[in-house]
């Protein structure tokens, strides 16, 4: 079941949401040559914590940290660990927030130093694609014009989305119904309504769409090896438009 949300759930998910965004916002200073994810992951939790909410992945399953940082060919759920960020790395960093009972969920793709061109226009068309994305995130449209506006922009580039994870309702639950697939066909799929709050999530690939979890159960990389982008954002589906609850900026 869809859960809608009233005017004052509403407002703690704009408050869950400015934590999560912040946070990554901050990793996303930090992201240098020779840092490690680590780091990352420590600057996150030091702040969602000072704000007094609670990191949304730490134990999530199991998961043994606060935010999911990936890097290259990892596409998702990478673990922060001892791994030194080289120039011309990308990562990904993928930063979740309770606050008062309601999550926020955000990602961003960030490049370390000089990085190649392709990696420059994968992480563009990735960005680019949510705003595509969100332009279809009002009242009246279906579910299926937010996959197919994603899709339809990355393969312009050659690119493919991965099919295997999607984005999700969220709430008081961090992954709640509907499933957000970054693929639709237009007019098909759940009606948007006013109420809905979705993290819309476009992850795509260089090379083709497949995924595999490595042997740790939880990083997902492209099984060609090959350059995967990730973006997201909290959104809120409003008569007045798609307002992005994650977006700090
Ligand atoms: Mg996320
Ligand atoms: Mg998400």
């Amino acid at each position: 079941m869809i859960q809608l949300k009233n005017r004052e759930q509403l407002e703690l998910m704009r408050q869950a949401g400015r934590i999560t965004g912040e946070a990554l916002l901050k990793a996303g200073e930090a992201v240098h040559e020779g840092v490690t994810t680590r780091k990352l992951d420590g600057i996150i939790r030091a702040y969602i914590e000072s704000c007094g909410a609670i990191p949304s992945f730490l134990g999530y399953g199991g998961f043994p940290s606060s935010a999911c940082i990936s890097v290259n060919d990892e596409v998702i759920h990478g673990i922060p660990s001892d791994r030194v960020l080289q120039e011309g790395d990308i990562v990904k960093i993928d930063v979740g927030a309770c606050y008062r009972g309601y999550h926020g969920d955000s990602a961003r793709t960030f490049p370390v130093g000089r990085v190649s061109a392709e990696a420059k226009r994968l992480i563009t068309a990735t960005r680019d694609s949510f705003y595509k994305a969100i332009e279809k995130a009002v009242p009246g449209n279906r579910l299926g014009d937010i996959g197919h506006a994603v899709e339809s922009h990355v393969t312009e580039f050659g690119y493919s989305v991965v099919r295997q994870y999607v984005g999700h309702g969220i709430g008081r639950s961090l992954h709640e119904q509907p499933d957000v697939p970054n693929y639709g066909k237009p007019g098909h799929g759940p009606r948007l309504m006013r109420g809905m709050v979705l993290a819309v999530e476009p992850m795509v690939n260089v090379g083709a769409p497949e995924v595999r979890v490595l042997q740790n159960g939880w990083t997902v990389v492209t099984v060609d090896g090959s350059l995967s982008a990730h973006f997201e954002h909290t959104v809120a589906i409003t008569e007045d438009g798609p307002v992005l609850l994650t977006d700090v900026e």
